[in-house]
């Protein structure tokens, strides 16, 4: 009796091991996918301007020589693209080391403050108003390098796809304190709402082109989110604006990978 009894709690470890093992290997699987579509997406993004650069150059060479007008237009296409890759290559680095060892500080920060100095850098690098409304100090804790870069990276956006002022609100619920960032810009259509976290993901590339961006920057926001604990939502509207909501929770868990 004893004996069915063991062989019967040892079927259930193996089941139970088998289980393990499955779910493991998908796990595996599913990030050698991830990387392999990573790899493949990076090298056809890092293509584009590649191309774009190569068929400067030949104009350059070409025409160049004789014609001003045509060697200032390819020299500032070369030099646009040139940056345009640079910014990608580093983009691509930052989410390469989120895949490996990035560890998470918590501190207590001013939030009011730290909001504020990332503004005025803002400002004083674009000349564009950037408004905050409320007053501080507002206590959170968190990494405040990690929160400065996602704060950057949603502002840079409202900067690049409006043209009017950009207005900061900081307010509290029960669990979070929420940083509300609007623009008066373009807004995303809803089609595009669901992937404009997915690498590489632009809407409207045409349109965009002349923003130069990687279409990188918010698959770095929500990786830094993740990591923080931090939850995004979008708010947008064609025609009127966008405001990103980052919620960041007053009991944050944050995750080391
Ligand atoms: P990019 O480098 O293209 O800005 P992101 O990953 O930061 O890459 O953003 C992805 C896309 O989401 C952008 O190309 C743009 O089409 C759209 N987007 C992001 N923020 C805004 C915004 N505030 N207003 C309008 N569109 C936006």
């Amino acid at each position: 009796y004893q004996k069915i009894e063991l062989s019967k709690n040892r079927k259930d470890e193996m089941t139970q091991m088998g289980i393990a093992f499955n779910e493991m290997m998908e796990q595996l699987e599913e990030n050698y996918n991830k990387q392999e579509q990573f790899v493949s997406d990076a090298s056809h993004e890092l293509k584009t301007p590649l191309t774009v650069i190569e068929s400067y150059a030949k104009l350059l060479s070409r025409h160049g020589f004789k014609n001003k007008a045509i060697a200032e237009e390819s020299v500032n296409a070369i030099i646009n693209e040139t940056a345009r890759m640079k910014e990608m290559i580093t983009q691509m680095l930052v989410l390469a080391k989120g895949n490996g060892q990035q560890t998470q500080k918590t501190e207590t920060i001013d939030l009011y403050e730290l909001v504020e100095s990332t503004l005025q850098s803002m400002r004083t690098a674009y000349n564009r108003n950037f408004i905050l409304k409320g007053e501080g100090p507002i206590y959170v804790n968190t990494d405040m390098e990690q929160l400065t870069q996602l704060l950057f990276i949603i502002l840079d956006n409202a900067r690049k796809y409006s043209e009017k002022e950009i207005k900061t609100t900081i307010s509290e619920d029960e669990e979070n304190t929420v940083v509300a960032i609007l623009d008066y810009g373009n807004g995303i259509p809803k089609k595009d709402i669901n992937y404009i976290f997915d690498r590489f993901y632009r809407v409207d590339e045409a349109r965009n082109r002349k923003t130069g961006g990687t279409g990188l920057g918010l698959s770095i926001a929500k990786e830094i989110a993740n990591r923080l604990s931090i939850k995004l939502e979008i708010d947008s509207t064609v025609g009127f604006g966008t405001t990103i909501y980052i919620f960041i929770p007053k009991s944050p868990i944050l995750i080391n990978f």
